[in-house]
């Protein structure tokens, strides 16, 4: 009835060819009725992933963004192939460290950078 049309592009599970790069990437439903493409195969811990970034498997085979800050420890989470992707442009990760290098930028390019304030000689009276 066409549903095998469907399953032929496919490698198996919700597995199909990412078309930028060729690879793998596993479609998985999420909590908010849509789909996200995970790389598939890989669990990395959730700290070392950015907040916002880090999707958990719940135990209907759905995901959803982890939103325990800061993780727990021990928790794995999984990630989208378009971060792993070679073909790809990698997202802004990281929003306000992107920020805090473009005010780093209009810094260096004034012709005279501000001084930093000279340290002070005498120290609080500390008791
Ligand atoms: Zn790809």
């Amino acid at each position: 009835m066409g549903a095998s049309e469907g399953r032929a592009r496919r490698l198996g599970g919700g597995r199909s060819r990412c078309p930028y790069c060729g690879l793998p990437q596993e479609r998985v439903a999420t909590l908010g009725h849509e789909w996200v493409m995970l790389e598939p195969d890989l669990r990395p811990p959730a700290h070392e992933v950015p907040a916002g970034h880090r999707w958990i498997e719940l135990s209907d085979g759905r995901v959803s963004v982890y939103g325990v800050c800061p993780p727990d420890q021990f928790q794995r989470c999984r990630i989208e192939h378009r971060l792993a992707c070679p073909a790809r442009l990698l997202p802004d990760l990281w929003p306000w460290l992107t920020d805090l290098r473009g005010e780093k930028a209009r810094q260096a390019e004034r012709p005279t950078a501000p001084e930093p304030p000279p340290p002070s000689e005498r120290w609080p009276d500390a008791g």
